[in-house]
């Protein structure tokens, strides 16, 4: 008898504590937002999907040695005399076509260590953090302005170059 009034108690006293808290919920604010018409204020030093101004890059390289998960993918093709390739944004001047210059997404830690060796500060970390995709190839984002037929003219114009300097120097031999 005792112990069936003891659970009684049990079962009471439980839906009282669950109750409890419920109620307490109903007068405290609600913590969520209505994402995606609401959004929070992003912290200052965030990180989100990277940025690359092809005008003020030299194709140095530093960026992709410094990534520790190799998901940036540099191709550089060297300029030939007559070449203006000009300077970037901070003096610098320019020597290489960047005919690659691409970064994979889906690869990315989001470290940000390739931002800070770059010398014309080129890359650096966007507001845009909402990109998924549902095919993994579409997280590849081609930075280079250079089309495949530009790439292929830039190459066989250093090979004629190449060439030329070979056969200037056989004729003075
Ligand atoms: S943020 Fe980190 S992982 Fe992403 S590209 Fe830069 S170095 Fe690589
Ligand atoms: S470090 Fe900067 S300049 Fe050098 S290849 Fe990377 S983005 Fe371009």
């Amino acid at each position: 008898m005792k112990e069936y009034f003891s659970n009684i108690f049990t079962a009471f006293s439980t839906v009282w504590t669950g109750m409890k808290i419920t109620f307490k919920h109903l007068f405290i604010p609600s913590v969520t937002i209505q994402y995606p018409e609401v959004r929070l204020q992003l912290p200052e030093r965030e990180r989100n999907r990277l940025y690359v101004n092809m005008d003020d890059c030299i194709g140095c390289d530093q960026c992709a040695r410094a990534c520790p998960v190799n998901c940036i993918s540099i191709e550089t093709v060297k300029s030939v005399p007559g070449d203006d390739l000009g300077k970037t944004s901070n003096g610098k001047k320019k020597a290489l076509w960047v005919t690659r210059f691409d970064i994979d997404f889906a690869k990315c830690c989001y470290c940000q260590l390739c931002v800070f060796p770059c010398p014309t500060e080129c890359i650096y970390m966007t507001d845009v953090y909402e990109f998924s995709e549902f095919d993994r190839d579409k997280l590849i984002y081609e930075f280079s302005t250079l089309t495949k037929e530009e790439k292929r003219e830039k190459l066989e114009r250093l090979d004629r170059h190449y060439n030329e300097r070979e056969a200037d120097k056989l004729g003075r031999m």
